[in-house]
């Protein structure tokens, strides 16, 4: 396995380039973008724009083409046994609320129950009590152990046969956790529940491969793996997406309308009412080609090896922790103060040119669960470096020395 080092792909993100002091370490809330990715959507709005599925002209086909060519790349990124199984959202919330809607309401009803992971973010917590609220069905959370792993006796107590489905990250935004995915997905499959693997976080790092997974259901964002904004992707089983009624209605999803009736495209169309996000889907592809590209095993390794530095510097700082030590962990550290708050901490950091995140982090259960009323979260990308952590741990002793 070849050493990652971090300079290379630096140079390859214009903004870091550009920046060269700023130390980012936000990446769980929004990764930077290579150049790659800005060449992708400028060479298509310069060369080919026009909009998809519908043009009778040269641009449009070409637009099309492009537009099913990223939905292939997005597929073959996640190992998918087809493209027509990648639904283009405008990120991981949307596919978590077109899943509600359109799966859930359909297939729930009262007295079914969701079980859904203590570690989720809001965005797999709330489409699921909406629709509860909707249907009379139960969600009910899936408890943390003292070490603040997932409690696998508790969920296995909790499966039933009343239990529909079972919702779970792939690493958690807040603590880094990557909970044991093949054993829940086993356990939830045993009593018949589907599972929702919600892969925002994970897909930037680890390596998702939906048929070995087994999962029923995977959603992610573009954003958090060197992508544009506005896109995102639910996967699904085919079957799944084949017997689930559309949830918004418009152009592109039908394949006959009239007043008397009307008729619905097959899946991936019939989940994408109106004008998808074309130009993206091209810069999500580039995105997903750019990572492709790079020695992964050698960026997780450089990751890991980043926040072992990071745990042992803390480690050797009075008054600041890294909360939970759970077995299997991604890059991404929450950071608790006995005594500084949080959030002026990060306003030193700032200060020093080092972006990191402070607050609930879309986790409200989590931090109850961990009685915090907030972290300082540093989240490590393939773009940071050996002294990207020293830097940090330099300027948080020297800040935690000074508001001591
Ligand atoms: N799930 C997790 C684990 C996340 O970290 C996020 C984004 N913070 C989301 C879902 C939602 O992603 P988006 O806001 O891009 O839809």
């Amino acid at each position: 396995m070849s050493v990652w080092s971090a300079a290379q792909p630096r140079a390859c993100f214009p903004l870091l380039t550009q920046q060269s002091e700023l130390i980012w370490l936000d990446s769980a809330a929004t990764t930077q973008k290579p150049l790659a990715v800005l060449d992708a959507e400028r060479a298509f709005y310069e060369q080919i724009n026009a909009n998809v599925h519908r043009g009778a002209h040269r641009l449009g086909h070409a637009a099309t083409e492009a537009f099913e060519a990223a939905r292939s790349s997005v597929a073959h990124f996640i190992n998918s046994p087809s493209r027509q199984q990648v639904v283009f959202t405008r990120g991981a919330t949307e596919a978590i609320n077109l899943v509600a809607h359109s799966w859930g309401g359909s297939q729930l009803q009262a007295g079914d129950e969701i079980l859904i992971s203590m570690l989720e973010h809001h965005a797999d917590i709330v489409p699921w009590q909406m629709l509860a609220a909707r249907t009379g069905a139960m969600v009910k959370p899936i408890p943390l152990t003292d070490a603040l792993e997932l409690d696998l006796d508790a969920l296995a107590a909790m499966l039933s046969p009343r239990t529909r489905l079972v919702c779970v990250t792939a690493m958690s935004n807040v603590l880094g956790t990557r909970p044991p995915l093949s054993r829940i997905i086993a356990m939830a499959h045993a009593v018949g529940a589907r599972v929702l693997v919600d892969a925002a976080q994970a897909l930037a790092h680890d390596v998702i491969d939906v048929q070995a997974l087994d999962a029923d259901f995977l959603v992610f964002s573009a954003h958090k793996v060197f992508g544009p904004t506005g896109i995102g992707a639910l996967w699904a089983r085919m079957e799944l997406l084949e017997a689930m009624p559309p949830w918004q209605g418009g152009g592109e999803m039908i394949a006959r309308v009239s007043f008397d009736g009307t008729t619905y495209a097959p899946p991936p169309l019939r989940f994408e009412a109106g004008t998808p996000a074309f130009a993206q889907a091209v810069g999500f592809a580039a995105a997903l080609n750019w990572l492709q590209q790079q020695d992964r095993s050698a960026i997780a390794a450089h990751e890991t090896a980043l926040y072992q530095q990071l745990a042992a510097g803390i480690a050797h700082i009075d008054g600041v922790h890294i909360l939970g030590a759970p077995h299997d962990k991604g890059p991404i550290a929450s950071l608790a103060f006995a005594t500084a708050h949080p959030y002026d901490v990060a306003q030193f950091l700032d200060n020093a040119d080092i972006a990191v995140r402070v607050g609930n982090h879309c986790a409200e259960p989590l931090m109850q669960a961990l009685q915090q009323h907030g972290t300082l979260r540093v989240s490590i990308a393939a773009y940071n470096s050996a002294h990207d952590i020293t830097r940090l741990l330099a300027v948080l002793a020297e800040t935690l020395e000074l508001l001591a």
